[in-house]
């Protein structure tokens, strides 16, 4: 069953929420950033600096991975699309929507590239790799 225009409304908010949220998530980082920058001034610190940076950039660019998924969950609301799996064109149920908004893929396909994700992991396993498995799995879920 499609989403009924209740439903996507509903969504919409959602999303831009999520976004506005993430946005200002990225301008209080910066803000947080600079003024650390302004008080330290010796090596020591100027490293944990560094290392606290590298962190934060990490943290957003899985967010920024996210923010462009809102994105894309928007313009396929407005053209219509929203809802439809990628892979099969099926409807996306309202419940799963619901908890994750930015799903492209129906239960079905979705447990179907999961099941193929963890047999290539499997087969091609070390360690990095099944950080980056994981982390992708994490941003696509
Ligand atoms: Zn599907």
């Amino acid at each position: 069953m499609a989403l009924n225009e209740k439903q996507i409304a509903f969504l919409k908010d959602h999303i831009q929420a999520e976004r506005e949220r993430l946005l200002n998530s990225f301008q209080v980082d910066e803000e947080k950033f600079q003024l650390q920058s302004e008080d330290r001034a010796d090596d020591v610190d100027q490293a944990s600096a560094e290392y606290e940076r590298s962190q934060m950039l990490r943290f957003r660019n899985r967010d920024l991975f996210y923010a462009k998924k809102l994105l894309h969950a928007l313009e396929k609301i407005e053209q219509g699309e929203y809802g439809m799996c990628e892979e099969c064109g099926e409807d996306i149920r309202f419940e799963r929507l619901k908890a994750r908004p930015t799903a492209e893929l129906c239960i079905a396909c979705k447990d179907e590239a999961e099941r193929a994700e963890s047999n290539n992991f499997q087969a091609k396993q070390s360690k990095s790799l099944g950080k980056q498995v994981n982390l992708a799995k994490d941003l696509n879920a």
